[in-house]
């Protein structure tokens, strides 16, 4: 015969398997964990990009959904962690804003998302609805929202995140339990990355390119074994540095290699599809819905893609800069970003001007700023631009690239 269970709730509740999953947020999982006893109806998630508010917010989903809590191998959990349970939805900009729609029928926008909101869920139990970049919900949008948050469904648990909370409405705001999700530190960045099995030395170069964002180390790291954007545009600022024709080419270089990192991310995005497929290739009747919302986000990555690929090289070619900085002004060879480069860098020219520094880092971040905004539509401009002013900084600062980067 089996003994008796000791009391397990002498102590803090214990984390359900799925929450102590979540990486380095001990305060919000402690949190999650109390919450998933007695959810209330609506949470919203704070903290910035890559701390790990959307990993929280499918484990709580997870547990909230599980028949057991979050055990973290059933179905319901496998699903809910991949963002597929059927009654998940999941409701996020398409474009710069979250618009509140036509009506109930307008696919991803507030109208349709509060609509659902009053359903009966696909499968039985509870709902989770929730608001990806809710910051980005505009003011129409916001409205219908509250209202589904003023007279909440029952079973039905609300999750908003935000990285800029002080832009969601506060009648909004106010509705919600809030959750802080803090930075990450380098150091925690890294040993996640080790425990997963990269090397140190690795962990460390994707976590410094990456500004300390998990998720962003983690594609660095794994999805770019060869860290190709940084090859390509450093090759690029080299290229730059031989004259104005060399600039323009430089440019043409890196928007190829944006063109085809979305190729390669188009097909991985198919694979990723297959599993929900018949036969025939069409979606298996419980997860249409789930499939058209994958499909969906496939597009927006994809749309996003070249821009993504672009930005990770905007940040090698800064980090780059920054380090001859570093090694010019006299600065110890730890604090690189690029730690796996210290001979390129130190083949530097001396006489590279610290002052320019600051002026290539402004061309970088001005071109990472019109590359981010999506009513931009000729990233080749941006990039030319980029390149033909980093050209005539090397005029103007003397050989500021014979700092050549050896492939
Ligand atoms: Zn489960």
């Amino acid at each position: 015969m089996r003994p008796p269970d000791p009391p397990t709730d002498a102590v803090a509740p214990q984390a359900p398997p799925v929450i102590r999953d979540v990486p380095g947020q001990a305060q919000a999982t402690a949190f999650l964990t109390r919450a998933v006893r007695q959810p209330h109806h609506a949470y919203l998630f704070t903290g910035p990009e890559g701390s790990g508010k959307r990993l929280g917010m499918r484990a709580f989903a997870a547990a909230l959904l599980c028949e057991r809590g979050g055990c973290g191998e059933c179905r319901a959990c496998r699903l809910a962690v991949g963002e597929r349970h059927p009654n998940m939805l999941i409701l996020e900009p398409t474009g710069p804003d979250i618009l509140v729609g036509k009506d109930a029928s307008d696919p991803n926008t507030a109208r349709w998302f509060a609509a659902r909101a009053y359903l009966t869920p696909p499968e039985p139990g509870r709902k989770v609805m929730v608001v990806v970049q809710a910051d980005r919900l505009r003011i129409e949008a916001a409205d219908v929202l509250l209202k589904a948050l003023e007279e909440p469904p029952a079973d039905t648990v609300f999750v908003l995140l935000s990285a800029r909370p002080d832009e969601i409405a506060d009648t909004v705001r106010s509705r919600c339990q809030e959750v802080a999700f803090p930075p990450l530190s380098e150091a925690f960045v890294v040993d996640a990355l080790v425990k997963e099995g990269l090397t140190e030395e690795r962990a460390r170069l994707a976590g410094r390119l990456a500004g300390g964002n998990l998720g962003r180390a983690r594609r660095l790291a794994r999805g770019d074994q060869e860290l190709t954007f940084r090859s390509v545009a450093l090759s690029a600022a080299a290229l730059a540095s031989e004259g104005h024709a060399g600039a323009l080419s430089a440019a043409e270089d890196l928007a190829a290699a944006a063109k085809v990192f979305r190729a390669s991310l188009a097909e991985e995005l198919a694979a990723d599809l297959e599993p929900f497929l018949d036969e025939r290739g069409r979606p298996e009747e419980a997860f249409r819905a789930v499939v058209r919302r994958m499909e969906e986000q496939h597009e927006r990555r994809l749309r996003r893609a070249e821009r993504e690929f672009l930005d990770s090289a905007m940040l090698a070619l800064a980090a780059y800069f920054r380090d001859l900085a570093v090694l010019a002004s006299g600065g110890d060879e730890h604090l690189l970003i690029n730690l796996d480069r210290p001979g390129d860098l130190a083949s530097a020219d001396p006489r590279w001007p610290v002052g320019g520094a600051g002026r290539v880092l402004g061309a970088v971040e001005e071109a990472r700023a019109d590359l981010a905004d999506e009513t931009n539509l000729n990233l080749r401009l941006v990039l030319e631009r980029l390149f033909l002013r980093l050209s005539d900084l090397v005029t103007a600062e003397g050989s500021l690239l014979a700092a050549r980067y050896n492939r």
